[in-house]
């Protein structure tokens, strides 16, 4: 039988086992102490190699290497705040209060140009709540440009989609900034997730926060440099940023161990929401503790779905209660032990899902 709601069943003994020992575990003031203040060092970093880097090359004189510099510091403080500052802000566990998380969250708009609002629905709700959900889950939705779930229809040209996803992704970043956002709102909806149309202090963050990244990363450097640098440099960087905030997020659900699924298969698997979660995504290198760092714990992803409230800076103490209690509940727990390894199965998730359905001496070529 077809249907278009897609429902989980709640609760559960694998999720109410893993919550019980997760909790026992941070009831040790010490660990969610240190956690917080980790999560709090990362913001002064990600702003100040924004503020810094962007001040040095406006306002001194400049040579190659610092040009350089700053250029990888301008990279560098975006991705850190994508990943380890409005990620988690946006997510509600920064601080208690949620006017508060807002907040921090509103980095996104100020400092990357995209709305938090906007992306708390795409992000939180859309992907959160229905990953790889065919028809909910708006990452995994690029038609008619790719195939990233094997329930989507198939199409002649995504048989190359394994080769043209990668410059797709690089204008991710000027898409969300421009017609992404302005559409969902317009639209007033992300996947099948509501977003009403804004008031009040939202609407005021929203267009104020487009103003603000607008003045500070196009209007002020047009007053001291030519535009075609300009140009150069902010369309160099939004893509570079844009492929690797793509390819961040995408591997852990877009990659051949993952599940996905129809609204309907939900309702006859009776499929319990945390099961689902762990099944549709992969944690990878979790012993790099530089990548951990840099990537605000998204290579920790199965820890993430299960627990989005909690600072990224807990989940490598999570994970081996995790681990441990899908073991006991049967839940597959699957971990990419390198980067190269999970780069490898999101490669190949997108080339055989370009290939398949097509016709056999299309697919023999
Ligand atoms: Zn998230």
């Amino acid at each position: 039988m077809e249907t278009d709601k897609a429902t989980f069943e709640t609760g559960g003994a694998f999720l109410r086992d893993t919550r019980a020992e997760v909790e026992r575990h941070l009831s040790d003031r010490d660990v969610r102490l240190r956690a917080s203040l980790q999560l709090y060092l990362k913001a002064p970093i990600a702003v100040g190699l924004i503020v810094s880097s962007w001040a040095v090359l406006l306002f001194t004189r400049l040579d190659g290497v610092v040009v350089a510099l700053c250029l990888g510091g301008l990279l560098a403080g975006a991705t850190l705040v994508a990943f380890c500052v409005q990620h988690d802000a946006n997510h509600g566990s920064y601080f208690k209060s949620r006017r508060h998380n807002h907040l921090v969250g509103w980095t996104a708009d100020a400092l990357l140009g995209f709305s938090s609002y906007a992306w708390r629905v795409k992000h939180n709700v859309a992907h959160h709540t229905y990953t790889n959900v065919d028809g909910y889950d708006d990452d995994i939705e690029k038609t008619p440009y790719a195939r990233f779930s094997p329930i989507q229809p198939t199409r002649p040209w995504y048989r190359f989609q394994h080769i043209y996803v990668w410059p797709l992704y690089s204008l991710m970043g000027l898409r969300w900034q421009t017609l992404g956002d302005i559409n969902s709102i317009r639209v007033g909806s992300i996947g099948k997730s509501a977003l009403r149309f804004p008031s009040g202090w939202t609407l005021a963050g929203l267009v104020g926060g487009k103003v603000f990244y607008a003045t500070w990363a196009i209007v002020l450097p047009l007053l001291v440099f030519p535009w075609w640098k300009v140009a150069t440099v902010y369309l160099g960087l939004s893509m570079v940023g844009s492929v690797i905030m793509a390819i961040t997020f995408q591997l852990a659900p877009c990659v051949e161990e993952a599940s996905f699924a129809s609204p309907a298969d939900l309702v006859s698997d009776r499929r319990a929401w945390a099961v689902h979660e762990v099944e549709t995504t992969v944690d990878f290198c979790p012993h790099n503790k530089l990548l951990t760092w840099a990537l605000g714990g998204l290579n920790y992803q199965i820890e993430h779905h299960l627990f989005p409230r909690l600072p990224h800076t807990l989940y490598p103490t999570i994970a081996p209660i995790v681990e441990r209690n899908c073991l006991r509940h049967g839940v597959r727990y699957t971990v990419q032990p390198t980067l190269r390894a999970a780069l490898g199965s999101h490669f190949r998730h997108l080339r055989f899902l370009g290939r398949a359905g097509l016709r056999a001496e299309i697919e023999m070529g």
